[in-house]
């Protein structure tokens, strides 16, 4: 018997998933993950047809899998039965090229400039809304050349480890790549960056079994090598984490060649700032921060939730002298990687972050800190404020220099505060 064979009946009927589920708090007509998951699973596997749209409507936050008494794998089945759906030709044909970031960032960063031009037009956003039935509303982050290198080799012998970049930062955040490898340099590691480009999660997320597994299979050849050396891997997206902690979601099960070198991997990655705690629980690390006066809103997002690791985060902002953190702990953003993106899901995905944006409007920081580049999207697209990865706040911090900072419409470069029509309470620029 394999093992979610046993999971169905471990389910008790209890509704603890539903009561966590942000689809369903936002659209109480989503049949909620008790029913998507171990209910249908039951039907399902008995060959007896359930198919539903309502299971494109899953984000994957995995909160259900989080506070299931008994471990029932939810949002796995939904995963699987969301592969099996059948969606609309031009949906699918979204959908495909969502489940491939990847292969977009080849194709935008040919000409980066021209790419970002032609995503910022208007009538090309309207185009894309009516063909491929993409949110008007959303903006696309901006593309750049994929130039992130191992560096060479410096000083001593010392710790090495492997940073997986993933797609998000490969094409979109190159500079956030370099901001993390100097971090860990300051700390005492060297790094070499991962020579695989997605993690997986958009294709899962997409529907797209076959693509996520081609991707894990692809991370698992080259990773488990440089794991057998002794390295450990490092990620800085909470997606990226999420997926290479849990042995690539499930999609390697049954495969023999591939699903042992999968866990190997998944007990030796760690997210960036679950790293730098180890080594301040240690003793070791860099703690040379210069003040900096800054207010922060911290977001937890729930694919670093769905790791158990605490929120290591906000534990680390707070070491920065003259720095202040508000942990929201409001929820899930809604945006989900692609899932905002979707014209159908916009509305929805709009209703999951409203406690959030409301939570960050009252506590009115000077900039909001969240380490997963959609939840960040998402923020500044829900609120006037402005989101960044809570790396560069701490890699600036080393410097004393305070992070570009005010509200999103503003740049600190061109700010002295006229471009801010509210300055936040306190804020210092
Ligand atoms: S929380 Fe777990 S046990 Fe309770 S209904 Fe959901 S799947 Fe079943
Ligand atoms: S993964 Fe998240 S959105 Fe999907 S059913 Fe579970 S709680 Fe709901």
């Amino acid at each position: 018997m394999r093992l979610d064979d046993l999971a169905i009946d471990n389910c008790l009927k209890c509704s603890l998933c539903n009561t966590v589920c942000p689809v369903l708090a936002a659209d109480p007509r989503y049949p909620g993950p008790k029913r998507l998951g171990p209910e249908l699973e039951r039907l399902r596997r008995e060959g007896i047809s359930t198919d539903t749209e309502w299971v494109e409507y899953c984000l994957g936050c995995h909160r259900c899998d989080l506070v299931c008494p008994n471990q029932v794998n939810v949002s796995e089945m939904i995963a699987r039965a969301k592969a099996a759906h059948r969606k609309p030709l031009v949906r699918g044909l979204r959908d495909w090229w969502f489940a491939r970031p990847g292969l977009l960032g080849k194709l935008t960063t040919i000409l980066p400039a021209l790419s970002n031009f032609a995503l910022s037009m208007k009538p090309a956003r309207s185009l894309m809304s009516k063909l491929m039935q993409i949110a008007p509303q959303r903006k696309f982050p901006k593309y750049a050349r994929p130039d992130l290198r191992s560096p060479a080799m410096t000083g001593n012998a010392r710790q090495r480890v492997v940073f997986f970049p993933g797609c998000f930062i490969r094409y979109n955040r190159p500079g956030l790549g370099r901001t993390v490898i100097d971090l860990l340099e300051r700390n005492g590691l060297s790094v070499e960056v991962a020579s695989t480009e997605c993690c997986g999660v958009p294709a899962l997320a997409n529907g797209d079994a076959a693509a996520a597994r081609s991707v894990a299979r692809a991370n698992v050849k080259a990773l488990a090598r440089q794991v057998d050396s002794g390295l450990r891997i490092v990620t800085a997206c909470s997606s990226c984490g999420h997926m290479l902690k849990t042995g690539f979601g499930g999609i390697l099960e049954g495969d023999k060649k591939f699903a042992c070198a999968a866990q190997k991997i998944a007990s030796n990655t760690f997210d960036l700032a679950e790293l730098l705690m180890a080594q301040a629980d240690a003793g070791k690390l860099n703690t040379n921060f210069q003040h900096t006066a800054l207010r922060l809103a911290y977001h937890a997002p729930c694919h670093q939730k769905s790791q158990g690791i605490g929120r290591p985060w906000y534990h680390l902002l707070r070491m920065i002298p003259g720095v202040t953190v508000e942990d929201m702990d409001a929820g899930c953003c809604g945006m989900s990687g692609t899932y905002g993106f979707k014209q159908e899901k916009y509305p929805v995905s709009m209703e999951i972050g409203k406690e959030l944006f409301a939570s960050i409007d009252a506590a009115r920081p000077q900039m909001v800190a969240t380490e997963c580049a959609t939840c960040q999207m998402q923020i500044e697209h829900g609120t006037s404020f402005k989101a960044i990865h809570p790396a560069e706040i701490l890699l600036q911090a080393y410097d004393g220099l305070a992070p570009t900072k005010g509200r999103k419409d503003c740049s600190i470069d061109e700010c002295e505060c006229g471009p801010c029509r509210q300055k936040p309470e306190g804020a210092d620029h």
